[in-house]
């Protein structure tokens, strides 16, 4: 078993139900949750919109290796509706999953790099793991959430 760090969020129409069956889909399909924060409102990052998101992150024990995690995050983010848009421009989302952590592992695949790469820069996923697991460590930049979190001035 491992365990994953997953920071989600939403932007489009009923985002707290889209958030919870993503959380509820999690739990039926890629193990058990065992810390969910609470939902975090913010302001789009990287696009203009009107549509304010709100987040969340979530501790996960699993038996699904990094790719098939992604594989099955992808998957329910398709089972709530969200279309693909053009890879690497932001936009309106129904729902979003990224993997924020997985073990202490570091990876550049073509389709997934963990730590997820913005994570670190990013208040509205540091925000919500201070919550759940404030003591832990970036591998990569060795400083805990909370010392991330801080880091911030955006
Ligand atoms: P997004 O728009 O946030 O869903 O991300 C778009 C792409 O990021 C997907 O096609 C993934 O293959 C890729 N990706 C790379 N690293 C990660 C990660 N740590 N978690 C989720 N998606 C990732």
């Amino acid at each position: 078993m491992a365990k994953a760090y997953l920071g989600l969020g939403a932007n489009l129409g009923e985002k707290q139900k889209h958030l919870t069956a993503a959380v509820s889909f999690l739990g039926e399909r890629a193990g058990r949750i065992l810390a969910l924060s609470s939902f975090y409102a913010s302001e789009p990052w990287g696009f203009e919109s009107g549509n304010d998101f709100l987040n969340l992150a979530l501790a996960l024990e699993t038996s699904f290796r990094p790719l098939d995690l992604l594989c099955l995050t992808q998957e329910i983010e398709r089972d709530l509706g969200r279309r693909r848009e053009t890879k690497g421009i932001y936009c309106d989302r129904v729902i979003d999953i990224d993997i924020l952590l997985y073990e202490d592992l570091t990876l550049t695949l073509p389709r997934l790099i963990l730590p997820h790469p913005l994570m670190h820069l990013r208040r509205f996923v540091l925000a919500p793991m201070v919550e759940i697991a404030p003591q832990m460590r970036h591998p990569l930049l060795k400083k805990n959430m909370q010392e991330l979190l801080l880091a911030i001035n955006d």
